[in-house]
């Protein structure tokens, strides 16, 4: 259906993210599932295409401009690979890099954001721990001064990236309970005190790597504080809101993935004598998941625009994020189903989207959270 926002830069860069996806990911999307990783040269070539370069200054090795549009393109192509811990290995570094960007000494972004700008190193943004991740105004990870030191105790769980990043936003109290007292520091991968572990097999994802980072005594130069003591919670709360965009843009992608899976098995497929297609039942799954998929399409359109007119509609990012993690669990459920035993089997993308379905559910502000923002943001 034609946009009124489809610009030729824009199908130009979807060009571009779609030939990345048909070269550089699908052929090989089983066999980085099931080794757990992705060769580093893929952040490197992501990084070649400036994907990791929005809303970057050109003096970081960024794009020096920034367009949502563009970044939905890029989340959502690459949603419709069907291989979304490739995606993951690939953007696990995106949601600190505005961050180190905005709030890190004018040496850290020369120095860090250059090479992870071009995929040659990676960093990771660390909020969640083991005692919760929705709660972020209730984080126990502690930071004290202690002369030209900050020193940080603590833990953080589910890090994507966090087995190979060399660096890390990472979010500490800096005084009593509550969100007034949350700061954010800048921490390198060889801080002393220090460590990380990989986390335990996943039900999705397989192709990224999260980890849990323990923080005993670590100790980060004095400037490692990232913008003003105590603001850190505003900070993650401002930085979500592109997460939360990227992440139901990828859920957008997964949901045309899936029913494209869909509609080419049930033209292919023949039971009690015809093509599945001709079924009634079949057809009309086909309409809801075409249905859903349109208006989730057309929500990310909208929130795009008043995202580049410079405004940020967190109530309708908010609510598109459950309305589409909710409604890409309807379309990968029903895909499953009209692909019937083929699609349980491993090594296709409607059998990994199935199982990748909660991750974006739950990730970066679950569904029940969502709903809660945006109500609260609703004035109400
Ligand atoms: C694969 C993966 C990658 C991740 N990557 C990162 C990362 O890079 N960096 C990072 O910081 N975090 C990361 N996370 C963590 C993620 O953001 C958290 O899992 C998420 O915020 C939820 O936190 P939790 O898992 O601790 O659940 P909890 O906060 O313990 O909540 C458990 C469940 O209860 C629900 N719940 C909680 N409170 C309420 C309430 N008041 N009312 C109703 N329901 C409620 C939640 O919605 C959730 O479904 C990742 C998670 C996964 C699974």
């Amino acid at each position: 259906m034609l946009s009124p926002h489809d610009t030729e830069e824009r199908r130009q860069f979807r060009d571009t993210v779609r030939r990345f996806v048909d070269t550089e990911v699908r052929p090989h999307a089983d066999e980085w599932d099931e080794a757990e990783e992705i060769p580093w040269e893929l952040h490197e070539k992501a990084g070649a295409l400036g994907v990791f370069g929005f809303g970057i200054d050109e003096a970081y090795g960024g794009l020096g401009m920034d367009d949502a549009f563009l970044r939905m393109a890029w989340m959502e192509e690459m949603g419709k690979s069907g291989a979304n811990g490739v995606l993951a290995a690939l953007v696990g570094r995106t949601i600190s890099l505005d961050p180190i960007q905005k709030l890190a000494t004018e040496e850290i972004r020369e120095r860090v954001l250059p090479d992870v700008v071009a995929g040659r190193k990676g960093s990771s943004l660390a909020i969640t721990e083991p005692s919760g991740g929705s709660d972020v105004a209730n984080m126990k990870t502690r930071a004290h001064k202690d002369g030209n030191s900050w020193v940080l105790n603590g833990s953080k769980t589910f890090i994507t990236g966090g087995m190979k990043s060399d660096y890390f936003v990472v979010g500490a109290r800096t005084g009593g309970e509550g969100l007034n007292d949350i700061s954010l520091f800048f921490v390198e991968k060889d801080a002393p005190g220090f460590e990380r572990t990989k986390l335990g097999k996943k039900m999705g994802w397989w192709a990224s790597d999260q980890a849990t980072l323990y923080f005993d005594n670590c100790r980060v130069p004095a400037e490692n504080l990232m913008g003003e003591e105590g603001r850190g919670f505003i900070e993650i709360m401002k930085n979500f809101n592109l997460e939360r965009v990227g992440l139901t843009a990828e859920a957008l992608g997964m949901m045309k993935e899936a029913l494209r899976c869909s509609i080419e098995w049930a033209q292919e497929r023949e039971t009690f004598g015809a093509p599945m297609i001709q079924h009634q039942v079949i057809r009309h799954k086909i309409a809801d998941m075409s249905a859903k998929t349109d208006a989730l399409d057309a929500y990310l359109q909208q929130i795009c625009y008043a995202i580049n007119e410079g405004d940020m509609p967190v109530a309708e990012i908010c609510k598109a994020k459950f309305f589409g993690t909710k409604a890409l669990e309807f379309v990968a459920s029903e895909a499953m189903q009209i692909l019937g035993g083929a699609g349980y089997l491993r090594g296709n993308s409607v059998e990994r989207i199935y199982r990748e379905v909660k991750v974006l559910a739950i990730g970066g502000g679950s569904e029940e959270i969502m709903r809660d923002l945006a109500v609260r943001q609703m004035g109400l």
